[in-house]
């Protein structure tokens, strides 16, 4: 097995063991590519979602937030394209009846062959052509390409004479152009500003089983930026978005910068609406791929919400009263594929342990408390009252099974970065009284262990996690 191969599967084990992924649906046999998230897991997403409304969203004057529905009106999906067009070329082996996308497939067999944008016609003719076999039974069997798309439907009524045919949305960003008019009315926000939302998409994907990197629903971080492009320069802003998109990945998610590039779409590989589209990729364990896209969609969606709808989108500038469209710039990203970089970043391996170098706001605990023994209920009674006086600040774990060690290797694995033990000297009934109501703090990194008053503790712990 190569090393790649092997720290993703190091990964996806580390997850079902402490709580991070677990398999979907698992005591039915699995449902493919879907995921629970556990108990760490779901501390790790909220926090990376967290940090980035905090980064784009909340720390901008330029920027408000909005959560829209997953379920919007059918014709939204007409209007933006995705009835017509959100679908993937797909290809079915005859002989072991394995079904895989055709872009996947050539990439795989081809590296050097980019086929984004090509037509199910040429995809067939360049499978033939280089006679491509089926990795899974290695046959040359294949049916011609056929496109599927990718929106998950579902009706709206319970009678079904009377249902009417919906979609559950494939991406969160349709919702800000929908509600453009909304908040425009409803705040102060003048050009060039952006609209942010995280939520659920869903999308028919099928995929290759890469973990969390790709599944069926999938939490989106979205950001629509609006701006006049008589008044700002859109390479400029585009350079901007750039450089904050680089910056949260890797300051705020404090991912190593040699594990990401961008990489820019071609002509063939962009949306004809598209001006320009780069992608943010990682270094994942299957090769560098797609975290992040940026593109200039200049005003398409609004211009076809405008013709489909007939209600006038258009912005009125303040001081002049002219009227436009505003153009966009789109950052858009998946949360969870976000969170798959993390875990895969983060972790890290010495002799005798496992852990998460996760940076501290990301880490599903920020502190665990520990009572030495726990058949020795006075030292129980002092971590707990510990444990009570941090929890409402940080998010606290408990842990009283086996030995300090185990526990200590456990929150390793977890990424927690502080661990506090309550021992016989913080009962003042150790050899050396002054260490009463001190406690030891263990750093995750250092695995340095200091002794701290109680009291101090928190401010501590504070100054620690900034
Ligand atoms: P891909 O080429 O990987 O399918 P895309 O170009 O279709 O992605 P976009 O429509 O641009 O993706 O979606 C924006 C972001 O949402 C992606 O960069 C990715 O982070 C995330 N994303 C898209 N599809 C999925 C999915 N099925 N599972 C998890 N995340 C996804």
């Amino acid at each position: 097995m190569d090393q790649q191969n092997d720290l993703m599967e190091k990964i996806v084990s580390l997850c079902k063991r402490r709580g991070f992924v677990f398999p979907g649906s698992e005591i039915y046999g699995g449902l493919a590519n879907s995921y629970e998230y556990g108990p760490a897991g779901v501390e790790l997403k909220k926090n990376i979602t967290d940090a980035w409304w905090q980064f784009f969203v909340r720390s901008r004057p330029d920027m408000v937030g909005l959560d829209s529905s997953i379920i919007l009106h059918p014709k939204v999906w007409e209007a933006s394209g995705h009835v017509a067009g959100f679908a993937d070329a797909l290809i079915d082996c005859k002989s072991c009846k394995m079904r895989t996308r055709a872009d996947h497939l050539i990439e795989e067999a081809l590296p050097e062959m980019k086929v984004e944008g090509k037509s199910v016609e040429e995809l067939t003719q360049i499978i033939q052509d280089r006679k491509i076999k089926c990795p899974n039974c290695g046959k040359f069997d294949w049916t011609a390409v056929r496109k599927f798309n990718l929106l998950f439907e579902t009706h709206i009524g319970i009678v079904p004479e009377a249902q009417s045919q919906a979609y559950l949305r494939g991406e969160t960003a349709q919702g800000i152009f929908v509600s453009f008019k909304n908040i425009l009315d409803s705040t102060r926000v003048r050009l060039p500003f952006g609209v942010g939302q995280t939520g659920k998409s869903f999308r028919n994907e099928i995929t290759k089983g890469n973990f969390i990197f790709r599944t069926l629903e999938f939490e989106q971080a979205e950001i629509e930026y609006f701006f006049d492009p008589k008044e700002s320069n859109w390479q400029e802003l585009f350079e901007q978005w750039k450089a904050d998109m680089w910056k949260f990945v890797t300051e705020g998610l404090g991912v190593d910068k040699e594990n990401l590039r961008w990489r820019e779409h071609g002509d063939e590989e962009r949306s004809f609406y598209s001006k320009r589209t780069e992608d943010l990729e990682y270094n994942f364990p299957f090769g560098f791929k797609e975290l992040w896209g940026l593109a200039y969609r200049t005003d398409y969606d609004l211009q076809q919400h405008i013709k489909a709808s007939g209600v006038d989108l258009s912005y009125t500038d303040p001081q002049s009263g002219k009227k436009i469209v505003p153009h966009v710039i789109e950052p858009a990203v998946g949360i969870n594929r976000l969170m798959a970089m993390v875990l895969l970043d983060s972790y890290r391996e010495e002799a005798d342990r496992v852990y998460l170098a996760l940076p501290p706001r990301l880490a599903p605990y920020k502190v665990a408390v520990f009572p030495l023994l726990a058949n020795k209920p006075a030292l129980v009674a002092k971590a707990k009252d510990i444990y009570q006086m941090l929890a409402p600040n940080f998010t606290t774990a408990w842990d009283d099974r086996g030995n300090v060690g185990k526990r200590y290797y456990s929150q390793d694995e977890i990424g927690t970065p502080f661990c506090v033990t309550v021992d016989f000297d913080t009962l003042g009934e150790g050899k050396d009284p002054a260490l009463k109501d001190t406690v030891t703090v263990r750093d995750r990194d250092s695995k340095e262990q200091i002794r701290i008053k109680i009291e101090e503790l928190k401010s501590y712990l504070t100054n620690k996690l900034i």
